[in-house]
């Protein structure tokens, strides 16, 4: 994916959380190498949420700073966790296992690219004033990490044993199909 196709994702994502945990100068942290590791809350990760059966539990998060062959900023973000993924079809819980392993090369905002750099789809550019917003950051590689459209590789749509009491838009649809009452 290009830089630019995917900062048009990023940006139709919205931004929505600008707390947690913060990097003053994202430039001086990968510059010294810097690591950041910690946690952080489903619950605070709310533009997963619409994506998700359940709202609770956790993701780790690894933030690692270094600099690149030709001096350039790096920032490499892996992230893991157990995230309950709604099944397009039935709704009902898919367990998805995240494992982002992103590297990305700082570019301070607004700067000029080349068109060779914004169409070079071997390097991910991450626009960065100066201060970074780790959870903006997590979330951001999440959401570009997940499938488009999770459904389970044998959904028991309709009925499914793990729809529970959940109610959705097919619902009724389901009862009138399966249930003689
Ligand atoms: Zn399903």
């Amino acid at each position: 994916m290009t830089w630019k196709a995917k900062n048009n994702i990023i940006l139709g994502l919205g931004r929505n959380s600008p707390r947690l945990k913060r990097i003053s100068d994202a430039f001086v942290f990968a510059r010294e190498g810097r690591v950041l590791k910690g946690t952080l809350a489903i619950a605070d990760l709310e533009r997963l949420h619409d994506l998700l059966t359940e709202v609770s539990g956790e993701v780790v998060f690894e933030l690692q700073g270094r600099q690149g062959k030709r001096g350039e900023h790096l920032l490499h973000l892996q992230v893991t966790g157990l995230i309950p993924l709604a099944c397009q079809r039935c709704l009902g819980a898919i367990p998805f296992d995240l494992d982002v392993d992103s590297l990305l090369e700082l570019i301070p905002e607004g700067a000029d690219m080349s068109q060779d750099e914004l169409e070079d789809d071997t390097r991910d550019f991450l626009p960065v004033a100066s201060e970074l917003y780790v959870a903006e950051l997590v979330e951001d590689e999440i959401l570009l990490s997940l499938p488009v459209a999770p459904r389970h590789e044998k959904c028991g749509f309709p009925g499914a044993a793990d729809a529970g009491e959940r109610i959705h838009p097919f619902a009724t649809l389901a009862g009138l199909k399966g249930k003689p009452n």
